[in-house]
């Protein structure tokens, strides 16, 4: 039986790191301008840290500059909002990511809003967000961008695709169904009072799946030869107390039927850290574009 072709994320993450590592040299080099990004982490949520510790590494590596910002958990709203303000006035910083999800205490929208937008390398804040709706340039969500590499990997033009987007939350869903859009493809948002989603999947020659439940999405929902972006992380417990990360799609089942397919883990989660590099080089080159 024919197998779906595998849309290796590391690799290409990999690929886009050292040319974004490469644009960088060049930038310091020709214009005497370090890209440098501020990520702030407020608590000791374990995932988050691990995060943070990540991207620092990422862009350490890409020869950018890291600002690292560890705030106890107890950080009152107005003092992260100092910091926001301090990070949006130096200009060695081209990027500010404060680190989702935020201590109760923290209106976590009010922080977002208070990033200058053009430093605003998430691409959450309401302007970016405009921005992406009414085609201006700005910095675009990191792992819906990098949705759209992985499904040009493999099709380099989406153009008239029918394209099923599961989920809608502001981070993954409406971004990535916007950018689709902006791909000349027929797009369509499922979500949870979507009625029989199976036959809407069914109908997709391009599928991302941002639901967030393990293995939600069956293979006999999917079109044969379909795409299929992965967007999902989530663990599985196993019988043996081991866990395993798994996507919102059921993938051994998946990728009998479809065309092409990410994996979970190595899909979609090593293209938001190069996207993410790739935004900050974008501010940085700012001033000089
Ligand atoms: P949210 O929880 O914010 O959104 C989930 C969406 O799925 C909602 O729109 C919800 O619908 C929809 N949904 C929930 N249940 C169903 C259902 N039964 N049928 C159809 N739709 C349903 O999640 P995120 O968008 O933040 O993340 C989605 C997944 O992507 C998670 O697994 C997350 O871990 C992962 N993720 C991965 C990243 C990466 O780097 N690879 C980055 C960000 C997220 P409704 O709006 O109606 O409630």
């Amino acid at each position: 039986m024919t197998q779906a072709q595998l849309i290796d994320g590391k690799a290409i993450a990999l690929q886009l790191r050292k040319k974004i590592g490469e644009e960088t040299d060049a930038l310091i080099k020709q214009h005497g301008i370090k890209p440098g990004l501020a990520v702030v982490l407020v608590g000791e949520d374990p995932a988050s840290s691990v995060y943070v510790r990540n991207k620092g590494i990422a862009t350490k590596k890409a020869g950018m500059e890291s600002f690292t910002h560890q705030l106890p958990s107890d950080t009152s709203q107005q003092d992260l909002l100092r910091l926001v303000e301090q990070l949006n006035q130096d200009a060695r910083v081209h990027g500010i990511l404060v680190q989702l999800p935020l201590p109760k205490q923290i209106d976590a929208d009010k922080v977002l809003c208070a990033i200058d937008p053009d430093k605003d390398v998430d691409g959450f804040h309401p302007i970016n967000a405009g921005r992406l709706m009414t085609g201006q340039p700005g910095p675009v969500p990191c792992t819906p961008k990098g949705c759209i590499v992985l499904a040009k990997s493999v099709r380099a033009d989406l153009t008239g695709l029918e394209a099923v987007v599961v989920g809608r939350s502001n981070i993954v869903g409406k971004p990535v169904a916007q950018l689709l859009l902006n791909e000349n493809c027929t797009v369509t948002i499922a979500h949870s009072r979507t009625k029989d989603l199976a036959s809407v999947v069914r109908r997709a020659d391009l599928v991302v799946a941002a639901v967030g439940l393990p293995q939600f999405i069956r293979g006999d929902w999917i079109k044969p030869g379909a795409c299929i972006i992965d967007v999902g992380i989530n663990r599985l417990e196993l019988e043996d107390g081991k866990t395993r990360l798994v996507g919102d799609v059921a993938f051994d089942e998946a990728r009998l039927v479809a065309g092409s397919i990410t994996p979970v883990p190595g899909g979609v989660g090593p293209m938001t850290i190069a996207m993410l590099l790739s935004n900050t080089l974008d501010a940085a080159k700012r001033p000089i574009t």
